[in-house]
């Protein structure tokens, strides 16, 4: 399973003078039930033969590193592509040692990339789509909490309380009927003040983003009370469902309404973006005043377009990004400026003062002009 760890480490890397390619593949199965990333493959690897037949080598082995790379990427997906995922990542040093894979449970668009380091954006784009959430099911005498990510469930704990035995002895309407129900419902609160608290425990463990609360209404309503702020702040939905339920098809049921919730966050930032924009208070809109942002620390949540790509250049000197081709720097003059992917650019930026950042579908940031940011300060 890939995290947000990955990203970071991925952005930090210290990279050497060798070529890094960056290789996404979408491993979902077509109607036919097939994989079809084998196609994109060999039509890649015949582009690189292509290029090794007709350019003269540099001399430092790097056409012939294709080769070996293509095996190598071959027999990874033969030996440890796991089945149930639909996307893989390699990230490889061409003609050199580096090889990294990783696998997840979300398809990707099939891509490769060669560039002086690691292409993060497409991760990046998995990794926000999805956030972890904590699934509650609750009774009264036991909980069971589920940890959901990427769709599908990372882990599972549950907890028991010890109840009372219900005595055969105690009669309907009885004076030891009521001292029996007064005793439940002192269990009860027992019970409920030692799940808030394992509840508390999941929440500090694995910090998901929401949680979501189901069992009867009674019991949710009441089990509430016992949740601190911090964790009951949390919670984006509440409903029924027995605490047995299967985790498959209670994650079945969720889907929808969690896609729904994101969706709803996301329309809520994009209306935001544009409603300050428009009053130029706190956002920038286009890349180049939300690029500059970046690089200035300033930005809060980043908006860009999904698969989105932009070719702009980078100051060899102060490292100052720029959206257009220019001659020369414009802060220091220098004249040697390299190619570089803004878009990527811009996610790195993000990701490495901690913005939150937002893909959206192609066409809806026409006017914010590709890319547009909510500012902290
Ligand atoms: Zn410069």
């Amino acid at each position: 399973m890939i995290s947000r760890a990955d990203l970071e480490r991925l952005i930090h890397r210290q990279n050497g003078d060798l070529p890094v390619l960056s290789l996404f593949l979408d491993m979902s199965v077509d109607s036919n039930n097939k994989r079809n990333h084998g196609v994109f493959l060999n039509q890649k690897r015949a582009e690189f033969a292509e290029l090794q037949n007709t350019t003269i080598g540099t001399g430092n082995g790097e056409e012939a590193g294709y080769g070996g790379l293509f095996e190598r990427i071959h027999d990874w997906i033969a030996n440890n592509y796991q089945e149930a995922n639909r996307g893989v990542v390699i990230y490889a040093e061409v003609g050199g040692d580096w090889f990294e894979a990783l696998q997840f449970p979300i398809s990707v668009q099939n891509r490769m990339v060669v560039s002086d380091r690691p292409m993060v954006t497409p991760l990046a784009q998995v990794l926000t789509a999805y956030e972890h959430y904590g699934v509650i099911l609750l009774d009264r005498e036991h909980v069971r909490i589920l940890s959901v990510y990427l769709g599908t469930l990372l882990d599972e704990v549950e907890f028991r309380g010890d109840p009372l035995p219900t005595a055969s002895n105690v009669k309907a309407g009885g004076y030891s009927q009521m001292r029996f129900q007064r005793r439940k419902r002192e269990e009860m609160k027992h019970f409920f003040k030692d799940f808030s608290e394992e509840v508390d425990r999941f929440v500090n463990r694995y910090q998901p983003t929401h949680l979501v609360l189901l069992g009867t209404e009674e019991n949710v309503g009441r089990f509430r009370e016992y949740l601190p702020e911090h964790v009951s702040s949390k919670i984006v939905y509440t409903g029924p469902a027995p605490v047995d339920a299967p985790a498959s098809a209670v994650m079945e049921r969720l889907e929808p309404l969690l896609r729904a919730e994101h969706e709803r966050h996301d329309g809520e930032v994009l209306a935001q973006v544009r409603d300050r924009a428009a009053h130029d208070y706190l956002a920038t809109a286009g890349m180049q005043a939300t690029l500059t942002a970046l690089q200035e620390g300033k930005v809060d949540t980043l908006v860009v377009t999904r698969d989105g790509e932009h070719q702009g250049v980078r100051c060899t000197q102060c490292g100052f990004v720029f959206v257009q081709a220019m001659k020369r720097c414009l802060y220091d003059g220098n004249e040697t400026l390299e190619p570089v992917d803004v878009m990527e650019e811009m996610v790195r930026l993000a990701q490495q003062q901690g913005s939150e950042i937002q893909f959206t579908e192609p066409g809806e940031l026409g006017d914010l002009r590709g890319a547009a940011a909510l500012l902290r300060y």
